[in-house]
C-alpha cells in the first residue's frame, strides 16, 4: 500500500491548482476539487469515470486517470476488497471468471475477440462478422471478457489472473493473432498479450471486406482512443467524408464504473448529443449502447454500417444476447 500511495503522491505534488482539470470534468466540478486534492479525491475515487480528460488537459502532465486507478488499488488492498465486493458484486460475479466464455470456435493462427459488450448490443453484426471472417480467411471467434471492468475497480490480483488465463487459453489453441473490435479491450488487453494484436478495421481492409459509409457525420471517440486516435485513422478509410470530431462530451457514462455512484452525471454526459439532428458515429459497443439508452437515438456504431447489417444497438436484450454467446 505504501508503494502505491507514494506513486500518486509524487505525481500530484506537481499540481499548481490551476483548476483546469476541475473545469474539464463534471465529477471534479461537482465536488469542487482538483486532481491535486488527494485526500478528498481518494475518498471519491470510485466516483470517477477514468475517462482521462484530466490527464489530457493538465499543464504539468499529471495523469489523473492513473492517480485515481492507483487510489482504487490501494483501497482494495487496504480493505481486502470489502468495498468493491459489496458495490460491484454483480459485475464481479460475471466478469472475474467470465460466465459466458466460449472458445469452441477458436481457430489456430487468428481469432476474432469481440469482447463482452459488442455481442451484447450487436448480436446480428457479430454473427455476420464471424461468418465473413471464417469464410474469407478461416478465422474463428472467441467469446471472452478482457477483464478491464475488474481491473478498473482496482482488483489488481484478479486483473493479473484474468490476463494470465486469457493468454493461456489462446496459446493452448495455437492462436498467433487476436483481432480486437473493442477499443477498450485493445487499450487494456492488447498491451499484455504476447500474440500479435490487430484492430478489426485494419483486418477488414487487409481482407477487402466491407463497404464505405456515405457521409461523414459526427464522430464520438471512445475514451481509450481519444488521445492517440489510432483506431480513428483506420476507420477513416471506411468513411467517404471526413467526420467531425465531438470534443465536448466527456464520456459515454460507462467508463470506470463511475456511473454506479454517479448515475446522474453518467446520464448527463449524453444530453449534449440527444437532440443533434445528424448521425453520430462511434466505434465502441459500450458507448453506442449507453448513449442510446440515455436517449441519443441517432447513434450508430460504424461496424454494422461497414458490414451492411445497419443494426441498431439492442439495449433491451443485451444481457440475454451476452448469455447466448456461451452456447453458440
Ligand atoms: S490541471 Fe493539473 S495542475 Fe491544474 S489543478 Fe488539475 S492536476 Fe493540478
Ligand atoms: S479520469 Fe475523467 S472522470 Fe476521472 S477525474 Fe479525470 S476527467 Fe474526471
Amino acid at each position: 500500500m505504501m508503494e502505491e500511495q507514494q506513486n500518486w503522491t509524487i505525481d500530484t505534488s506537481k499540481c499548481v491548482h490551476c483548476h483546469i482539470c476541475q473545469k474539464n470534468c463534471a465529477f471534479l466540478g461537482k465536488y469542487g476539487i482538483d486532481i491535486g486534492d488527494t485526500k478528498r479525491l481518494d475518498e471519491l475515487a470510485y466516483h470517477c469515470f477514468l475517462c482521462g480528460r484530466c490527464s489530457e488537459v493538465c499543464p504539468v502532465k499529471i495523469d489523473g486517470r492513473r492517480v485515481v486507478a492507483e487510489m482504487r488499488r490501494s483501497r482494495v488492498k487496504a480493505d481486502q476488497g470489502a468495498f468493491v465486493n459489496k458495490k460491484y458484486k454483480r459485475m464481479i460475479a460475471e466478469k472475474k471468471d467470465y460466465l459466458y466464455r466460449n472458445y469452441k470456435h477458436a481457430t489456430e493462427k487468428s481469432v476474432l475477440f469481440p469482447g463482452c459488450n459488442f455481442p451484447s448490443v450487436y448480436p446480428k453484426t457479430t454473427k455476420k462478422l464471424a461468418e465473413l471472417l471464417l469464410e474469407n480467411a478461416g478465422i474463428g471467434i472467441v467469446y471472452e471478457c478482457c477483464g478491464k471492468p475488474v481491473a478498473d475497480i482496482g482488483m489488481e490480483d484478479a486483473e493479473r489472473a484474468v490476463i494470465r488465463e486469457i493468454e493461456g487459453r489462446l496459446l493452448a489453441k495455437g492462436v498467433k493473432e487476436v483481432i480486437l473490435l473493442c477499443p477498450n479491450c485493445y487499450a487494456y488487453l492488447g498491451k499484455h498479450l504476447s500474440v500479435r494484436v490487430v484492430n478489426i478495421y485494419e483486418k477488414l481492409r487487409e481482407l477487402g471486406i466491407g463497404e464505405k459509409i456515405a457521409g461523414g457525420g459526427r464522430m464520438f471517440r471512445p475514451c481509450p482512443d481519444r488521445e492517440k486516435k489510432e483506431w480513428l485513422s483506420d476507420i477513416a478509410y471506411f468513411m467517404e467524408e471526413k467526420s467531425v470530431q465531438i470534443e465536448d462530451v466527456q464520456c459515454c457514462g460507462l467508463g470506470g464504473n463511475g456511473g454506479v455512484l454517479e448515475p446522474e452525471l453518467a446520464k448527463g454526459f449524453s444530453q449534449k448529443l440527444k437532440d443533434a439532428p445528424e448521425t453520430i458515429y462511434t466505434y465502441c459497443g459500450s458507448c453506442a449502447g449507453n448513449l442510446t439508452r440515455n436517449g441519443c437515438r441517432q447513434v450508430r456504431h460504424v461496424l454494422p454500417e461497414i458490414l451492411g447489417t445497419y443494426e441498431k444497438p439492442d439495449t433491451v436484450k443485451s444481457l440475454i444476447n451476452r448469455m447466448r454467446t456461451k452456447y453458440l
